[in-house]
């Protein structure tokens, strides 16, 4: 399914935020927060929010906080939180002196329930577990009141000081919230805010045992932060109700207001960290910067560049129901950004040797080639040319149709900014009739490619000298998932990882200047695709480079086929 930007109004967010200014509301300025927990890798839906919190702060000149939500010490580690801050700051945003931690609150938050329990509000609950779901009730059926829902104010007080003193086992007590168990929103029936955790934190030690829940967590952050707009995805809308109660019962210093919006969803692939941590932990795919991977740090290994997730999060448009995002988006986003200013490159990943028999032995020499044929401002590079070459397999067939305009025996193509060279002779392997070696001869009056005689070839090829061509290793990557939408296929969400998304050429053979590219370096390799220098795995000896795409912009095709639709954004 193909989704852009579609219901109206384009930006629902800034319109709000419009309404709030000329309400008067929000004097002091426009404040958001992005509040990752740090238990995995960003990820492409990570960036939209990101894209989104840090955007409408600074088209406001508000401000935006980087707040790590970390209130379950069992699951979060400091590395992520540096991974985190590091894809932030890549993503081009920068939190300036505004970067906190839920966990620093951790007093402030003790003293927050302490005053819900001193107004009645809160209580300690002695029910397992297990317990206090079968007492919530269901959609339709009412929860029924805890035994210990009555405990007075002294015993609850007591209950909760000795849960922070290390006094009990975890689950024997929790702190929750007193409301209303026949609430229609389940979120609204006496939800737990403080449990016991026997759990190290990765910055408060051993300091306490007892963690406050995300809900309790999360908006009264916003509160302490006096963020003015707290933007979070659609899920918590149901949840709005129980941050107002929080609010509305406790003495914060400002008062946030949410709005959300649709997540990302991205076809071929999974947005969810617990599946991502699956898929590294699994040996599924080599790391969290598997270039494979719709982590931000995979989609920078891959070779996608800031401005391109950007420009995508701003494409893909911002809205109140859940769409998924095609692929096609993504890589269409790259490509017109590499389009306009990767230098061409020659690459021969399947080579196939051409002796060109009435070329000079010892002879070579340097040809010019433009480093961007629609941009002369990119300037002109010097390529060897020698009497033994090496093309593309794939550009040489035996019995070729009328139509095939690459080199087959007896005709005649262009060298990308060399000779004509013509086929006259194919060398094959005896058992399996492989060509091993095509024999040719080149026309000494076309260098450049350009016949004096005005006789014109069909086909142009890229190829690269024997004697200066670097060997090379090429990875070729494709669709982490065979089918759309593998969260939505079925439970078995694993069996349906495209066993071929990767594919690595060893016996590839570059231009000699591509030795000295530096890792992360982005080129097209003529007719192949875009190509980034992998930043981990660079050797001198043996470059190695990752396809980033291809050139085919299935996107692009689809697009213009559909009729615009209003509202959408490209
Ligand atoms: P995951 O399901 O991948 O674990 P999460 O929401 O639990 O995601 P957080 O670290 O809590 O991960 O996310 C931080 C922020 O990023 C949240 O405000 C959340 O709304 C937003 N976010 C997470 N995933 C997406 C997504 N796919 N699209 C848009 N925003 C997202
Ligand atoms: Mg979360």
């Amino acid at each position: 399914m193909i989704e852009m930007q579609n219901s109206a109004p384009p930006n629902f967010i800034r319109k709000i935020i419009d309404d709030d200014l000329d309400q008067g509301r929000c004097r002091e300025g426009i404040h958001t927060r992005f509040p990752p927990e740090p238990n995995g890798y960003l990820h492409i839906g990570h960036a939209k929010a990101i894209c989104l919190n840090f955007g409408i702060a600074a088209e406001y000149e508000g401000k935006c906080n980087l707040r790590f939500d970390d209130t379950n010490p069992e699951k979060e580690e400091m590395k992520y939180v540096e991974s985190i801050r590091e894809d932030i700051r890549w993503l081009g945003f920068d939190w300036e002196d505004r970067l906190f931690y839920a966990s620093d609150y951790f007093d402030r938050l003790f003293q927050y329930a302490v005053d819900l329990i001193n107004q009645g509000k809160a209580y300690v609950d002695s029910l397992s577990a297990e317990q206090i779901r079968q007492y919530r009730g269901a959609l339709t059926e009412p929860g029924k009141d805890s035994p210990y829902r009555n405990r007075s104010i002294e015993a609850n007080l007591d209950l909760f000081h000795k849960m922070k003193a290390g006094e009990f086992d975890e689950g024997a007590h929790v702190l929750r919230a007193k409301i209303d168990m026949g609430a229609a929103n389940l979120n609204m029936r006496d939800p737990v805010i403080y449990r016991i955790r026997r759990a190290a934190h990765y910055r408060t030690g051993a300091k306490w045992c007892i963690y406050p829940m995300y809900d309790f967590t999360q908006c009264l952050s916003d509160a302490v932060e006096h963020v003015t707009h707290s933007l979070c995805s659609l899920e918590f809308e149901d949840h709005r109700p129980l941050y107002d109660w929080f609010i509305d019962n406790l003495d914060t210093p400002s008062r946030p207001r949410q709005y959300e919006f649709a997540r990302l969803n991205l076809e071929y692939t999974v947005l969810s960290k617990r599946k991502l941590i699956e898929l590294v932990e699994d040996k599924r795919v080599d790391g969290w910067d598997d270039p494979r991977m719709p982590t931000i740090s995979g989609l920078r290994r891959r070779g996608f560049t800031p401005e391109s997730i950007r420009d995508f999060c701003e494409r893909i448009g911002l809205t109140k129901s859940d769409t998924y995002i095609d692929m096609g988006v993504l890589e269409h986003v790259i490509r017109d950004e590499l389009g306009a200013v990767a230098p061409r490159r020659m690459a021969v990943l399947r080579p196939l040797k051409v002796v060109i028999d009435n070329y000079p032995d010892a002879e070579e020499e340097l040809l010019d080639a433009a480093n961007h044929p629609q941009d002369p401002t990119m300037g002109t590079r010097q390529i060897p040319f020698s009497k033994v070459i090496y093309i593309e397999k794939d550009d040489f067939m035996e019995d070729a149709p009328k139509k095939f305009f690459r080199l087959s025996p007896g005709r005649e193509v262009r060298l990308r900014y060399a000779y004509f060279i013509t086929c006259n002779e194919v060398i094959k392997d005896e058992k399996t009739g492989e060509a091993l070696e095509l024999r040719c001869s080149y026309d000494p009056a076309t260098r450049g490619g350009k016949a004096p005689d005005g006789r014109k070839v069909k086909g142009t090829i890229h190829w690269v000298s024997a004697r200066h061509a670097v060997p090379a290793a090429v990875r070729l990557y494709d669709r982490l998932f065979s089918v759309a939408n593998p969260e939505r296929a079925d439970a078995d969400w694993k069996s349906y990882i495209n066993p071929d998304s990767m594919e690595i050429l060893t016996r590839c053979f570059v231009e000699p200047g591509l030795a000295k590219a530096s890792p992360g370096a982005r080129f097209q390799f003529e007719r192949l695709g875009y190509f980034c220098a992998d930043e981990k795995d660079w050797r001198p000896d043996k470059p190695v480079f990752n396809r980033i795409v291809t050139l085919r912009d299935t996107w692009e095709k689809i697009r213009k086929k559909q009729p615009a639709k209003s509202g959408e954004q490209t």
